[in-house]
């Protein structure tokens, strides 16, 4: 992995100004060779990915609270006791590649909100994938530190003391395969979870034991969600078919949401619409995930200790 370019402060920073010369020195390597070993290699740059908030800001987009803010498609967010909400719907209208070309440019020109868009993306002319197809969600964000962690909570919260002390001793227990990385940790130390704990929560925990927790029709509609991602996350497992059927799960526990849960239909449970589409386009949850970025930016931030020489130090951490 190749650290190109490093923003540290304490406001967030205007990607117009920060990665210009960056940009401006890919979009020049893109139009030399590469030559490794007798053989000519050309530089594409295939797509996007970051948290939500980093997204917004590189797509010159308006923030996850807004109302037209996917990337995607044109859902409009609601306004309901005091949260935004997107709320489930039957179909959706998606935004094609001139669309948004278009709306971006209308930002831009105009300096008005266009459709979410508030202008241009620093990226338009250097992607080799047309936007929005280059944008890829990071699972690790939205789906693990994101809605898992939200309804998690919210279902630990309804637990009755009892309960949690049970659910809580059963995660302690837990054992996993010795290949394993982390184990889970209790509710009780739930602020301070790792990513990968939250994977193995979802995955193999949750269910098992909540099923004697957890009223029926509950736990049903949380198996949507958990075999949704779990099938997502892997190579095909069931043929050409994966996605669909992941995406009709998916569909399910959006459409029934409200039942079980209050006002947690937030953008990035939103964000899970446009999985299958990405799992088509760009591959298997596992494959496309933050973690090594993530690994890298925590291995920066932990070595940097007050010197003005961010360069070399980043040179030699990596
Ligand atoms: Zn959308």
């Amino acid at each position: 992995m190749v650290l190109m370019s490093i923003w540290v402060g304490y406001t967030e920073p205007e990607p117009d100004i920060w990665l210009k010369s960056i940009v401006n020195e890919l979009k020049y390597l893109k139009t030399q060779d590469i030559k490794v070993k007798n053989t000519n290699y050309n530089l594409k740059v295939y797509g996007i990915t970051g948290d939500c908030p980093a997204l917004k800001k590189i797509l010159n987009f308006i923030g996850h609270g807004g109302y037209d803010c996917c990337w995607f498609c044109y859902v409009h967010g609601e306004h309901k006791n005091g949260k935004r909400q997107y709320l489930y719907q039957r179909s959706i209208r998606l935004r094609n590649t001139q669309a948004y070309l278009h709306a971006s440019n209308e930002a831009h020109r105009t300096q008005l909100r266009v459709n979410g868009h508030l202008g241009k993306s620093i990226l338009q002319n250097l992607l080799d994938v047309q936007l929005p197809d280059s944008i890829v969600i990071d699972y690790l964000h939205v789906t693990l530190l994101g809605h898992v962690k939200t309804i998690g909570a919210a279902i630990y919260h309804e637990l009755k003391p009892f309960q949690r002390s049970t659910f809580d001793s059963q995660l302690k227990r837990q054992r996993f395969p010795h290949f394993f990385n982390r184990k889970v940790r209790p509710f009780t130390e739930f602020s301070n979870i790792k990513s990968t704990e939250l994977r193995n929560l979802l995955f193999y925990c949750l269910l098992p034991n909540l099923e004697a927790i957890l009223p029926l029709e509950k736990l049903a509609h949380l198996a949507l969600y958990v075999c949704s991602i779990r099938l997502l996350h892997e190579q095909v497992l069931l043929g050409d078919e994966t996605g669909i059927i992941a995406d009709q799960l998916f569909s399910k526990f959006y459409e029934d949401h409200e039942q079980h849960y209050n006002g947690l239909q937030n953008y990035v449970l939103h964000l899970h619409v446009h999985y299958s589409k990405m799992y088509k386009n760009h591959g298997a949850l596992a494959n496309i995930g933050c973690f090594g970025q993530e690994d890298l930016i925590g291995n920066v931030s932990s070595n940097h200790h007050g010197t003005r020489y961010h360069g070399e130090l980043i040179t030699f951490t990596t």
